[in-house]
C-alpha cells in the first residue's frame, strides 16, 4: 500500500499534521492508499510557498512563452503517463477504465489548449480624449486556492491548474478526500515539466478543515470550486471574510427534453447516455427526462429494454458500462434517493444496489427509472449525483420549457427536435448554462463550462476559463508636458 505525503514548494513533504485519509477502491471497499489529512498549519505552509513564487519569483518572472511551455510539457507527459494514470483514476473512483481513459486524454488535451493560449493574453489601448494613452493590462490575479470534486479527479484537477498557470498564478490544490492519488502521481513530473517550485502545491484533506483553511487564508486571492451547491455556499460565505475572488462550479438537475418528432433511436440511446455516464456521478447529468406524451409510453419501454443490457461490472473490465460508486457514503445516499423514488413514483427498472459474486464487495448499484415523476418530487429537485433517471411526461412546448426552467439549478439542458424553429426556441428559453441540441454530455476544452442559478458563478474552459485568473488593471500615460494649470 502506498502512503503520499503532501507536495509543497516543489517536493513531497511529510504533513505536520500525523492525522491520515484512507483512499478506497470503491469496486472492492480495500483501503488501496492513504494520504495526510492535512491541517491549517500544512495549508499555511503550502500559501507561503505559492506566495513566495508569485510576489517574488521564480514565477513572476517567468514568460507567457515560458508559461506555455510547461503546459504543452505536462501534456506530454500525461500521454505518456497515460496508461497508468488512467488504470489509477479507475482503482480510485470505481469508474469503468474505457472512461478513465477518456478522461486522461482530456486532461493532455485541456494543458495542450492553455500552453497555447498563455501567449494570446493580452490587454487593450483604450481611445480617451486627451492627451494621453489610456491601457487596460492584464495580469494574473496571485495565489489561488482550488477544490475540486471526486467524480473526475485528475479532469478536475487540470481544469483548475491549467488556466492558472496559464495565467501566471500560483495555487494550492485540495483533491478531494476521496480521490486524491492521479494528481499526487502527476506532481511527480512537474518538475520534468518545467514548473518551478512553489507555483503549484498539492494538500490532502477535509473538506470542513483543510478546504476551509484554504477558503479563509489572508493571502489567497481567489477561490476556484467545483463540487455541492451546499459546500458552494459554504464557500462563498467564508470568502466574505477576506472578500476573495471566487468562481463555483456546482451542481444540476439538468431537463433533458424529448419531442415526439426526435429521432427515437438516437433519443432513447441519448437519454441513457445523458443521465447513466460515468455511473450519473456528473454534475450536468441529465437527471429530468421531458418526454412528449404521444411517444412516452414507447419511449419509456425502449429506455427500460436498453437499461436492461447495460453492463454494471467491475471497473476494470474493458466490457463494463457502469462502475462502481465512488465510496460508501455516495452509495448509501444513492440508495435512500432510490427508496424515496419508490414512495415518490413508479419505478420502471433498477432501484437497489447491482448485486452478483464480483460485486458484492463494492458500492455498486442498478442504474434506475422513475417515471410519472412529478417536477415537484424530491428526486425531480435534489441532484442525487448517481444513475437514477425521472422521466416526467408533456403536452406542450410551453409545457416543458416550465418545467426545465423549474428547478434552483441552472447548469446544463438538452433538446431533441428535428424541428429547426422549435430547437431554437427552446434554446433561447432555457436557463442553463450548457445547451445541447440533438445530444447530451459532449464537452470540449474550447467551449465555456458553467451555470446559471445556483448552479454556479463565473466560467471554466476555453478562453473564458483564463478570465477567471485575471485582474485588470487600468493604466493611464500623460503625453502632455505642461501642467495641469488648474491651481
Ligand atoms: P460531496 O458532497 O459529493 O463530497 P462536496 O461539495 O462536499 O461534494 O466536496 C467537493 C470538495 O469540496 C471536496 O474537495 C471537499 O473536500 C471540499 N469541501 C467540502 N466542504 C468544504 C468546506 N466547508 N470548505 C472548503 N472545502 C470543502
Ligand atoms: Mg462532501
Amino acid at each position: 500500500m502506498n502512503t503520499y505525503p503532501l507536495y509543497i514548494n516543489g517536493e513531497f513533504t511529510p504533513a505536520e499534521s500525523s492525522a491520515t485519509l484512507d483512499v478506497v477502491d470503491p469496486s472492492t471497499a480495500d483501503v488501496i492508499a492513504r494520504v495526510p489529512d492535512a491541517g491549517a498549519a500544512d495549508v499555511a505552509r503550502a500559501v507561503r510557498t505559492a506566495r513566495a513564487a508569485f510576489d517574488a519569483g521564480p514565477w513572476k518572472d517567468a514568460t507567457a512563452q515560458d508559461r506555455g511551455r510547461v503546459l504543452f510539457k505536462l501534456a506530454d507527459i500525461v500521454r505518456r503517463r497515460a496508461g497508468a494514470l488512467a488504470e489509477l483514476e479507475t482503482r480510485n473512483t470505481g469508474k469503468p477504465i474505457v472512461e478513465s481513459e477518456f478522461d486522461i486524454g482530456d486532461v493532455a488535451t485541456c494543458f495542450e489548449y492553455y500552453g497555447g493560449l498563455a501567449t494570446k493574453i493580452h490587454g487593450d489601448v483604450i481611445p480617451i480624449p486627451d492627451n494621453a494613452m489610456s491601457l487596460a493590462l492584464r495580469e494574473p490575479i496571485g495565489v489561488a486556492g482550488q477544490i475540486i470534486p471526486w467524480n473526475y479527479p485528475l479532469l478536475m484537477a487540470s481544469w483548475k491548474l491549467a488556466p492558472a498557470i496559464c495565467a501566471g498564478c500560483t495555487t494550492v490544490l485540495k483533491p478531494a478526500e476521496q480521490t486524491p492519488l492521479t494528481v499526487l502521481e502527476l506532481a511527480s513530473s512537474f518538475a520534468d515539466a518545467g514548473l518551478p517550485p512553489g507555483v503549484v502545491n498539492i494538500v490532502t484533506g477535509a473538506g470542513e478543515t483543510a478546504g476551509a483553511a484554504i477558503v479563509e487564508h489572508t493571502d489567497v486571492d481567489k477561490i476556484a470550486f467545483t463540487g455541492s451547491a451546499e459546500v458552494g455556499k459554504t464557500i462563498m460565505r467564508a470568502a466574505a471574510g477576506t472578500l476573495k475572488k471566487i468562481s463555483l462550479e456546482l451542481g444540476g438537475k439538468s431537463p433533458n427534453i424529448f419531442f415526439a418528432d426526435a429521432d427515437f433511436e438516437a433519443a432513447v440511446e441519448g437519454a441513457l447516455f445523458g443521465v447513466f455516464f460515468n455511473q450519473g456521478e456528473v454534475c450536468s447529468a441529465g437527471s429530468r427526462i421531458l418526454v412528449q406524451r404521444p411517444i412516452y409510453k414507447k419511449f419509456l419501454d425502449a429506455m427500460v429494454e436498453k437499461t436492461r443490457t447495460i453492463t454494471v461490472g467491475l471497473p476494470m473490465d474493458r466490457d463494463t458500462k457502469m462502475g462502481a460508486l465512488v465510496s460508501r457514503e455516495q452509495f448509501d445516499r444513492v440508495r435512500q434517493y432510490q427508496e424515496i423514488g419508490k414512495l415518490e413514483a413508479r419505478l420502471a427498472v433498477g432501484g437497489g444496489r447491482a448485486s452478483g459474486a464480483v460485486l458484492d464487495r463494492g458500492f455498486f448499484v442498478e442504474p434506475t427509472i422513475f417515471y410519472d415523476v412529478d417536477n415537484a418530487d424530491r428526486i425531480a429537485r435534489e441532484e442525487i449525483f448517481g444513475p437514477v433517471a425521472c422521466v416526467i411526461p408533456f403536452d406542450t412546448e410551453e409545457d416543458a420549457l416550465r418545467i426545465a426552467n423549474d428547478t434552483y439549478y441552472g447548469l446544463a439542458a438538452a433538446v431533441w427536435t428535428r424541428d429547426i424553429f422549435r430547437a431554437m426556441r427552446v434554446v433561447k428559453t432555457l436557463r442553463a448554462g450548457i445547451v445541447w441540441v440533438n445530444h447530451m454530455q459532449p464537452t470540449y476544452v474550447e467551449a465555456p463550462w458553467g451555470g446559471y442559478k445556483q448552479s454556479g458563478i463565473g466560467r471554466e474552459l476555453g478562453r473564458w476559463g483564463v478570465e477567471e485568473y485575471l485582474n485588470v488593471k487600468q493604466v493611464y500615460i500623460n503625453l502632455s508636458e505642461q501642467p495641469i494649470g488648474w491651481y
